[in-house]
Order: structure tokens, then sequence, then C-alpha cells
């Protein structure tokens, strides 16, 4: 092509009349001027047309990795919201498991004095606030082996009120339950030893079970509460009640065949004993061997 216009241009010189004037070698010189105008020209529009075609890519790719930047800058914001969230709800989470925790300790702990209030009252007399026939018969078979094992003596006393009819019939039925509480807590105070236990068997009838205790001790305990009894006066309403009591005794020294309802049925004959006798005494059944 270059060599085409270097033809032309040499024919257009032929018949020019600067031509005429030209010499062979001025001719060469314009072509080669011509060519490397040429070629200048050609370089010059492949650089400029390069240098478009990479700006283009170059804005292009810039604008690519402007959206790429702007899209991880979302993507971040995006895990940072998302990992306060999680930690918020971890917060939450905790707290609302120590708000549980907790209700669920004061509830365990209002079911245990529960159960222990249920316990307390399961062997407690509800009136007098002695012990209860319930906790005599746990109480007596394990008083009854511990004697067996360690070869110690142990003492039934049964106590009857003497004609609490009577009382009832008088005075009222009122004025019998304050005279039963009454009684209790003398008999409460009666007792000197940790291990001794009193209890309501039934009705105006009281028990107590003395640990280590011979015929002997057990006469004295239930005698001091029968004369004190006799010195002091039940008062209802402003009015005295006088009140004896009746008891009966019975020791195990580990007899044979004897077991804790032996033991009872002879504390109760003994009972029986005081009040055919007159009431207002203590008598002492004796097992014949
Ligand atoms: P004694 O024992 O001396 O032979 O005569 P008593 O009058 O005490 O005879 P008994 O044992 O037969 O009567 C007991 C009375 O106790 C009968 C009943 O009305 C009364 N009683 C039993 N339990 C209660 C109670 O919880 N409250 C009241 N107020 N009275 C009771
Ligand atoms: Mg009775
Ligand atoms: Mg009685």
């Amino acid at each position: 092509m270059i060599a085409k216009i270097a033809g032309f241009i040499s024919l257009l010189m032929t018949y020019s009349p600067v031509s005429k004037a030209m010499t062979e070698q001025g001719v060469d010189h314009l072509c080669f001027g011509i060519g490397m105008f040429l070629g200048c020209v050609i370089t010059l529009s492949l650089g400029l047309y390069l240098n478009r075609h990479y700006r283009i890519k170059y804005h292009k790719m810039l604008r690519q990795f402007k959206f790429a930047k702007s899209n991880a800058r979302i993507a971040e914001q995006a895990m940072n919201t998302l990992a306060k969230e999680q930690e918020d709800s971890q917060d939450l989470l905790e707290e609302r498991v120590q708000e549980r925790t907790l209700e669920l300790n004061i509830a365990l702990q209002e079911l245990e004095s529960a159960n222990q209030e249920l316990e307390r009252k399961n062997v407690l007399d509800e009136l007098t606030g002695l012990h209860n026939r319930r906790f005599y018969d746990q109480k007596i078979l394990a008083e009854y082996r511990r004697s067996r094992r360690n070869l110690t003596a142990l003492s039934l006393v049964l106590i009857d009120i003497d004609h609490f009819k009577l009382v009832n019939d008088m005075h009222g039925h009122l004025a019998g339950d304050q005279c039963l509480i009454w009684l209790a807590k003398h008999i409460q105070q009666s007792l000197k030893r940790s291990a001794d236990k009193a209890f309501r068997y039934g009705g105006e009838e009281f028990c107590l079970i003395l640990p280590n205790s011979d015929a002997q001790g057990a006469l004295l305990v239930a005698e001091q509460l029968r004369l004190q009894l006799c010195e002091q006066v039940f008062q209802f309403q402003n009015i005295d009640i006088a009140l004896t009591i009746s008891c009966g005794i019975c020791t195990y020294h580990q007899q044979a065949d004897i077991g804790p309802e032996q033991i009872f049925s002879g504390a109760d004959k003994a009972l029986y004993q005081a009040k055919h006798n007159g009431r207002n005494q203590t008598q002492q059944y004796t097992f014949i061997e």
C-alpha cells in the first residue's frame, strides 16, 4: 500500500511542473519523507486506538473494582450486623437461662421447704404439737431395736386424763381441746433428756418413750408430772378446772419374746390398774419371766 502511494506520488511528480525541477534523488527523499509521515500517522493512529481501547478497559475494570469494593463493604457490614445480632441474642439467651435457673432454684427451695413442712406435719399432732401416733409406731420400733443392740432398758409411759369426759360435758369441747393443749405443754416440759419423746397417742391419751430408762427412772418422770399437775390448775374463761392423770409404765430389759406391741400392752395393763385402783396414780407392769 505504501509502495502504491509512493508510486502514485512519483507519477504526480513526473507530470507536475515542479517535477521538472527536481532531481531523481529528490524524489527518493520525498518518498521516504512521505513514507515516514504515513508510518508516523499509522503509529499514532495505532497508539490512539490502543490508548482508547485500554482506557475503556481500564474504566471498565475500575467500575468492576469499585463495584466489588462496595459489595465487599456491604458484605462486611452485613457480617458485622450478623455478629452483633448473634452476640445480642447470645446475651439475651444467657440472661434468660440465668433467670430460669434462678426461678427454678427458688421453686426448688419452696418445694423443699414445703416437703419439710409436710414431713413435719406428718409426724406431728395438729392440736397439741406433740408427735403423733404415726411417729410413735416408727419411734418405738427404732428404740426397741436400739435397746436390743445396746442391751439398755427402754421404758414406755401411758398417760390418760382422769374423767376427761366430764371436762367436755361441763365446759364444752373447746375447753376440752384447750385442756389437751395445756397438758401437752406440761408433758413436753417434763422430759429431761433429748432422747425422750412425748406423743399424743389418741384422744386424751398420751405416751412417753424413754430410751435408756429403767423402771425406777420412768416412775420418777411419770410421778413428777402427775404431782406437778395436781398442784396446777387449768383455766378456761376464768374458770379453774382441776385435772389429774393416771399413768401406766412398762419397762423392757431384753426379756424373751417381748416386742413393741407387748411393751405397749404391758403399759396399758398398768394404766388400767391405775384407773381401777382409783385414778391419779402411776402403776408399773412387770413381765413374768
Ligand atoms: P377415765 O379415763 O378416767 O376412765 O375417764 P374419761 O372420761 O377420761 O374416759 P374416756 O377415756 O372414756 O373418755 C375420753 C374422752 O375424751 C371422750 C372424748 O369425748 C374425749 N376426747 C377424746 N379426744 C378429744 C379431743 O380431741 N378433744 C376433746 N375436747 N375431747 C376429746
Ligand atoms: Mg382414755
Ligand atoms: Mg380418760
